[in-house]
């Protein structure tokens, strides 16, 4: 099965880059595509960079010009739901987009010219990736430093699946959180692509997988320090969780 894997932060893009073997590199539309193996699979992998139509843009090169039968997007976001800390992980198993609002044409959050507000993956997948994740923080010291763990806060990470929330905006106050809230569902994580690249997916009947690290709690210091938390935590976690999930059976 060809896989397509996509991140939006480079550095976590190069770290993955650089475990690949038999790397054939093709540009589209101003992003590189690296074809080749990771751990045994044959994946396509793209930096997308941020937001909902990066994303969209590179999810759908990944499918029609690289092949991909599976879709997997690992990156980071911010916490919206309380019980969740720094370097917690989020499994998608339903995604939204905060700002799509085209009311009074269609109802809030609903998809203009389609039934969906809310993409639910595959559980399949899903469950895979969570077995993984599971797996990789098991033996997290082995990927990532005790200095880094402590430097974070991060005592014993957990695994969650939730609903995540996508939007173009950077979330970093929490008198937005009652505003990015889908009725009837309890939101868990916000970032800016996922939903997207579940929508390119849903209409691609290509599975997808939607796996993201808590690099932050969607509040006013958001921001801080989050470069050294992607290159100490974050592109580890996504490497780690990567290899376990594509070296199960
Ligand atoms: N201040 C950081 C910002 C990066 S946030 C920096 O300068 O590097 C952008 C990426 O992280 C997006 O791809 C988004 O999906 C994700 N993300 C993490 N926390 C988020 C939050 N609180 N709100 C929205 N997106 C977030």
């Amino acid at each position: 099965m060809k896989i397509g894997i996509l991140g939006a932060m480079e550095e976590e893009v190069k770290s993955i880059k650089s475990k690949m073997e038999n790397v054939v590199i093709k540009t589209i539309a101003n992003r590189n595509y690296y074809t080749g193996k990771l751990y045994g699979s044959d994946i396509t992998l793209a930096f997308s960079r941020w937001g909902k139509v990066a994303a969209s843009s590179t999810a759908t090169s990944l499918i029609n010009v690289f092949g991909a039968e599976l879709v997997v997007f690992t990156g980071v976001a911010g916490a919206v739901a309380k019980e969740l800390n720094i370097g917690d992980i989020v499994i998608g198993n339903g995604l939204y987009q905060h700002d799509m609002d085209a009311r009074p044409i269609f109802p809030r959050h609903q998809i203009p010219l389609t039934d969906s507000k809310i993409f639910k993956p595959n559980s399949t997948y899903v469950k895979k990736a969570k077995q993984a994740t599971d797996k990789f923080i098991n033996n997290i010291e082995c990927s990532i430093t005790a200095y880094a763990l402590s430097k974070f806060s991060i005592l014993k990470p957990k695994a969650y699946y939730g609903i995540i929330a996508s939007g173009d905006q950077f979330i970093s106050d929490v008198n937005k959180h009652d505003g990015l809230q889908l009725k009837g569902e309890k939101v868990m994580a916000v970032e800016m692509e996922g939903a997207a690249v579940a929508q390119v997916c849903h209409e691609h009947y290509v599975p997808y997988v939607i796996i993201r690290t808590i690099s932050d709690k969607a509040n006013k210091t958001a921001e801080i320090d989050f470069q050294s938390f992607v290159s100490e935590v974050a592109t580890h976690y996504s490497e780690g969780i990567l290899k376990e999930f594509l070296t199960m059976p």
